[in-house]
C-alpha cells in the first residue's frame, strides 16, 4: 500500500531557517570577505555582489521508500559565482543541512578555486536527510531525483558537482547516470568523485587529505617544526579524516594519537595504527570502542597539547568558546568553516599557526579539476602524475598566501581571502560586471 508521510523524520526542521543550536556558517562567510574587502578597499559594488550568491535553487523532492511510503525531502543548489569559470562544489546529506550552510559553503568555493587559481567558480549543493537511517536504494532514489530536479542548472560547462560529508563516489555515479538519460548521451564530466570505472580520476580519493599534507609540510618547515615523530589528532574521520590518518604516518612520519568521528574520539599516547582503527570503523561503523585506546570527547581531542591538529568534521568546533584551550602549534582545517572569526583572533593572538579551509582542503576539487579535464581529453593520467601536478598546485597556492600575510600583516586566512578575492574581482571587472 502507497501512503504519503507529511511530516517525514528526514525533513523535521524547517528547511529555510537555520536550527538555533547552529550559529550561521553564511553570516561568517560574509564577515570574513568584509574584512578582507577593507583591507583591500574593494570597489564597494564588487563587494556587495560577492556577499551573496548570484544563483539558488531550492527543491522538493518526493522519493519512493522500502516501505511502500513516499517521504518528501528538500534540497538546494547554490551557485555563489562563476565570473572564472563554471560553478564546482560538492553535494552534502546532512540532516542539519540548511540553506544558509549551502550558501556559506558555495562562497567559500568561489575563494578556493580563485585561491589555488582553478578556473572555476563556487557552487554547493544539500539535500536535509540522515543517510545513516537510508537504505542504498532509497539513497539511489533520494540522489537522482535530486538531480531531476536540479539537473536543469548543472552540466560540465555550468556547474559540476561533487561528493562532499556523507556523499561518496557510488552516490556520483548514480547522479552522472541520470544527468546522462536527461541529456541522451553519457555526461560523465557533469559530475567529480566519481569510481575509476566511470571517469574518475586516479588519486580523488585521498586528495582532499593529500593537499592538506602537503600544506602542513610547507608550514612546518616555515616554522622550523619537525614533523617526524611529532604527535597529531584528528577531528572526524570520513574521507578527508581517515585519509588524513593514513598519509600523516605514511609521509610525514607523524605519530597519531588521537581521532574521532560522530559518536566520540579514541586516545593512545603510543600512535593509533591506521589499518587497524580503519577495519574497526569499517566494522562496527565507528571508531569508538577500538580496544588499543581510551575513549576521548571529541571536545578533548581539539585541545590535546599536539604539533597538529586536523579538524576534519564539520563547521564551527573551534569558536571563542574554546580557542583559548587550543595547544595544537599548527590547525590544520580539512572541513569546512570549522574556526569562527572570533575564535580566529584569539588563535592568532595566541601565535597559533592556521592553514585555512580555502588552502588546506583544496586538494579535494583541486584532483576535481583534474578529473574534468581528463573526461574532456578522454585520457587519463597516471595516480603519480596527478600527486605530482597536486603538489605544484598546493605549494604555488601556500606560497601566495604565505607571502600576502607578510606584505599585510594578517594572518592566513585573511591573506588567502585577499588573494582569492583579488582574483574574483579583476575577472568581474575585466568582464564589465562593475
Ligand atoms: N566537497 C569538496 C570541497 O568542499 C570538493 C569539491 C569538488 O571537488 O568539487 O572542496
Amino acid at each position: 500500500m502507497t501512503h504519503i508521510t507529511a511530516s517525514a523524520p528526514c525533513s523535521m526542521h524547517d528547511p529555510f531557517v537555520k536550527s538555533p543550536s547552529q550559529r550561521d556558517p553564511f553570516k561568517t562567510a560574509q564577515k570574513q570577505l568584509d574584512e578582507a574587502a577593507a583591507i583591500m578597499k574593494l570597489d564597494p559594488a564588487a563587494h556587495e555582489l560577492l556577499r551573496w550568491p548570484l544563483r539558488e535553487l531550492h527543491v522538493t523532492l518526493p522519493v519512493r521508500m522500502d516501505n511502500g511510503s513516499t517521504r518528501i525531502f528538500h534540497g538546494f543548489r547554490v551557485q555563489h559565482n562563476d565570473s572564472r569559470g563554471p560553478n564546482k562544489g560538492g553535494i552534502r546529506f546532512h540532516p542539519d543541512e540548511t540553506i544558509d550552510t549551502v550558501r556559506a559553503l558555495a562562497t567559500w568555493m568561489t575563494w578556493k578555486t580563485a585561491l589555488l587559481d582553478i578556473p572555476l567558480g563556487g557552487g554547493k549543493g544539500g539535500v536535509i536527510c540522515d543517510p545513516k537511517t537510508m537504505s542504498d536504494a532509497e539513497l539511489e532514489r533520494l540522489s537522482r531525483a535530486y538531480i531531476r530536479q536540479v539537473g536543469r542548472i548543472l552540466g560540465p560547462d555550468k556547474d559540476i558537482p561533487a561528493p562532499d560529508v556523507y556523499t561518496t563516489p557510488r552516490i556520483m555515479a548514480w547522479m552522472a547516470d541520470e544527468y546522462s538519460f536527461m541529456q541522451g548521451n553519457n555526461e560523465f564530466g557533469v559530475i567529480t568523485g566519481k569510481p575509476l570505472a566511470l571517469g574518475g580520476s586516479a588519486g580523488r580519493g585521498d586528495a582532499t587529505a593529500r593537499g592538506g599534507i602537503y600544506c602542513v609540510r610547507e608550514a612546518a618547515a616555515e616554522i622550523g617544526m619537525n614533523l617526524a615523530g611529532a604527535e597529531t589528532a584528528i577531528q572526524g574521520y570520513g574521507n578527508a579524516g581517515s585519509s588524513a590518518h593514513k598519509l600523516a604516518v605514511e609521509l610525514l612520519c607523524m605519530k597519531v594519537i588521537a581521532v574521532s568521528d560522530s559518536k566520540g574520539g579514541i586516545y593512545n599516547p603510543d600512535g593509533l595504527d591506521y589499518k587497524a582503527v580503519h577495519a574497526h570503523k569499517q566494522k562496527t561503523g565507528s571508531v569508538t570502542g577500538f580496544s588499543e585506546a581510551t575513549a576521548i570527547t571529541n571536545e578533548g581531542l581539539l585541545e590535546l597539547d599536539v604539533a597538529v591538529l586536523f579538524p576534519a568534521a564539520l563547521e564551527s568546533v573551534i569558536t571563542e568558546t574554546n580557542a583559548a584551550n587550543i595547544r595544537a602549534k599548527i590547525i590544520a582545517e580539512l572541513a569546512n568553516g570549522p574556526t569562527t572569526p572570533e575564535a580566529d583572533t584569539i588563535l592568532y593572538n595566541k601565535g597559533t599557526h592556521i592553514i585555512p579551509d580555502l588552502l588546506c582542503n583544496a586538494g579535494g576539487v583541486t584532483v576535481s579539476w583534474f578529473e574534468m579535464v581528463q573526461n574532456a581529453y578522454g585520457y587519463y593520467w597516471e595516480k603519480e602524475e596527478v600527486h605530482a601536478r597536486l603538489e605544484k598546485k598546493m605549494k604555488t597556492a601556500f606560497r601566495s598566501m604565505y607571502e600576502t600575510a607578510g606584505k599585510y600583516h594578517v594572518h592566513n586566512r585573511l591573506a588567502a581571502y585577499i588573494v582569492a578575492v583579488s582574483r574574483v574581482a579583476e575577472a568581474m571587472k575585466l568582464r564589465g560586471w562593475f
